[in-house]
């Protein structure tokens, strides 16, 4: 048995003040104040004084990281990517596609459910690389394109964007072998509700994005099955009092979870307050949306099949923003300023709902029987530390 200590905890619905954490095989047995608890006889205490221990990060929209893309057909990709992602307190993540040739895709899907399934299967101390350093777990894929909007494409390749068809979802879906977890639609699309209406069904977190949908359209595709919404704002219709379109109904909807790239570059600090308040502090989503420049010097970079430019924290490809170099730990630090949010409130945007809106079980929540992966910060949100099942792997 592990015990653990420190100023506070975030499980992050609830804080703790002076926790004590009790960790058996990599699961959490007990959280309680330390005053009113005994450490079991034998058990050694680590203490993270002042520190703040709170659930490892969860990032719904990721396209890689420190040079590499989760699309590329290289077995370094994902290790590098997951080995930076954990540095900064993500410690499972969701691979996520962009718009791509039919076959691309379809090779890129097999590879990263192949990865996933290598490591579900691994044991809790293979988790760590050879040099002892941790790697987020990737839980399933997010396939962002290509049932997208030709007016809202953003980046993503006119040429390879596809009408929603069943036959073609259910391609992807035998490609992956049932790991896509996540699905960016654009609901307005001929097709889109029935497409929406088969994924949710087989578990799929449906998200509306890169869409040009008016009020009704974005309606039906909730009706539909869809219940979330990626990089609101971005890559979508805009706001306007007499024609709400998508925004109106995702800002508005209370079936529906909202994700924003909090970089300061993408949202205006004071949209990131906008969709914060809207949506509150149970709906609210941080993605980073980060590329595979993430980590790395400004240059040139991939993003799935098309290079964009990186300088001064912007990535652009074709005049238009083309992903983030955002890290998970930067974005908590961030909506907490832009939206005036607490830390609690900040991390269980990164933790606790991304979780529950991709129904990832144990994962996101420090609670008696999640998994105890968790972080250490300090109290303006620095990762110091990184625990997974209870251990400590270097960062
Ligand atoms: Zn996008």
């Amino acid at each position: 048995m592990l015990a653990f200590t420190a100023g506070r905890l975030l499980t992050p619905t609830v804080v703790v003040e002076h926790p004590l954490v009790l960790v058996e095989e990599g699961r959490v047995l007990e959280i309680s104040p330390r005053s009113s608890w005994q450490v079991p006889a034998g058990v050694s205490v680590s203490d993270f004084g002042d520190g703040v221990m709170a659930p490892g990060y969860v990032d719904l929209h990721i396209h890689g990281s420190a040079g590499y893309d989760v699309m590329d057909d290289s077995t370094e990709a994902l290790p590098a990517i997951e080995r930076l992602l954990a540095r900064h307190g993500v410690l499972s993540y969701f691979p996520t596609t962009v718009t791509a040739p039919m076959d691309t895709t379809l090779r890129a899907l097999e590879r990263l459910a192949d990865a996933i399934e290598k490591r579900e299967r691994e044991q809790p101390h293979e988790r760590k690389n050879a040099d002892g350093k941790i790697r987020a777990v990737p839980l399933g894929i997010h396939l962002e394109g290509p049932f997208l909007s030709h007016a809202r494409r953003g980046v993503h390749p006119p040429e390879n964007l596809l009408a929603p068809k069943l036959s073609t979802f259910e391609q992807f879906w035998q490609a992956a072998r049932g790991r896509i977890r996540m699905m960016t639609i654009a609901p307005e699309l001929d097709g889109a509700p029935e497409v929406i209406a088969e994924a949710a069904q087989r578990g799929i977190c449906v998200s509306l994005g890169h869409s040009d949908a008016d009020f009704e359209a974005a309606e039906r595709g909730i009706a539909a099955g869809a219940r979330h919404a990626t990089h609101t704002f971005n890559a979508m219709r805009p706001l306007d009092h007499r024609n709400p379109g998508i925004l109106g109904a995702v800002l508005t909807d209370r079936r529906v979870s909202a994700d924003i790239i909090a970089d300061g570059v993408h949202l205006d600090p004071a949209i990131v307050k906008l969709v914060a308040n809207a949506k509150g502090p149970e709906q609210t989503v941080l993605i980073t949306d980060a590329i595979s420049a993430t980590g790395m010097p400004d240059g040139r970079y991939r993003l799935g099949p098309f290079e964009v430019d990186v300088r001064d924290g912007k990535c652009m490809a074709g005049g238009k923003l083309a992903g983030s170099v955002l890290t998970m730990d930067c974005a908590v630090r961030n909506l907490a300023r832009f939206a005036e949010w607490n830390l609690q409130r900040a991390v269980a945007a990164a933790s606790k709902n991304p979780a529950r809106v991709a129904r990832i079980a144990r994962k996101g929540m420090l609670a008696v029987g999640a998994d105890a992966d968790f972080v250490v910060l300090s109290s303006e949100g620095e990762v110091l530390r990184t625990f997974v099942g209870g251990v400590e792997c270097s960062r």
